[in-house]
């Protein structure tokens, strides 16, 4: 299993339904996402790409919750100013706008005549009558083809090499995670980063079918992940560095 960098592991989260909640913190206005889940016991506060975020128990009183924000005041003023200084604008899904396809950047072009999204060279082309909602679904579904085709291609590959039977290979939509092994040869792939370089892609399927060998994260495991991608600790590293931005998409 490898967890994204910059994120609190934490539990898979469900978002409540409840409106966004805010707090008046030393006159600063701070709003954010609280997340109640039956198997959380404390509250938690964490910073990610998407802002403030607090993880509570199901039946944690409000109280409480406002009683940990007072308390931790200081750093939720200055890890907030930090994230609204830091975030990327949003993303609007118009022509123009580009994003990220194995380590390259493509620009989304309107073009007359498309139904479903189409690359061309560094140009995803999509139909100029859809809304940026209808694109930003179309442009995501494309996405996640392009991720699946070439994950399994990756994951076949470097099981053929183990001499292991190809596993089954399916995405993922986590948060916290780029991958995961799981006991009968099935292996998810989180579809962001098909947004990431190749090399980086190549690091996380070799690491996901070493699993399939060894589930552990002993010397044998990773002389096999070496095995597969010799030069694994710096794809590893560059990972960690760089990754959660891929995050935001
Ligand atoms: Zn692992």
């Amino acid at each position: 299993m490898i967890h994204s960098p910059g994120l609190q592991s934490a539990q898979p989260l469900r978002a409540s339904p409840e409106p966004a909640p805010a707090i008046e913190l030393d006159g600063h206005h701070i709003a954010y996402t609280l997340l109640r889940t039956r198997r959380r016991r404390t509250i938690s506060l964490l910073i990610d790409e998407r802002g403030l975020r607090v993880a509570a128990p199901l039946k944690a009183p409000q109280r409480a919750i406002d009683d940990l924000l007072r308390e931790h005041a200081a750093w939720v003023i200055r890890k907030v100013r930090d994230w609204q200084q830091k975030r990327p604008p949003p993303r609007l899904w118009i022509a123009g706008e580009s994003l990220m396809l194995f380590g390259a950047s493509v620009t989304l072009e309107a073009h007359t005549g498309i139904v479903l999204p189409q690359l061309e060279q560094n140009r995803l082309l999509f139909n100029p009558q859809l809304a940026p909602p209808a694109i930003e679904s179309g442009v995501r579904g494309w996405l996640k083809q392009q991720a699946l085709s070439y994950f399994t291609d990756r994951c076949t590959d470097f099981s053929a090499q183990l001499e292991l039977p190809a596993p089954a290979v399916r995405l993922s939509n986590a948060r916290t995670r780029w991958g995961s092994c799981h006991a009968g040869g099935r292996i998810r792939m989180n579809w962001r980063l098909v947004q990431t370089p190749p090399a980086w892609i190549a690091y996380v399927a070799a690491h996901e079918v070493a699993h399939l060998r060894q589930m552990n994260h002993s010397p044998a495991f990773w002389h096999t992940v070496a095995a597969l991608v010799p030069d694994y600790a710096e794809r590893r590293s560059a990972l960690r560095r760089d990754a959660h931005r891929f995050l935001l998409l």
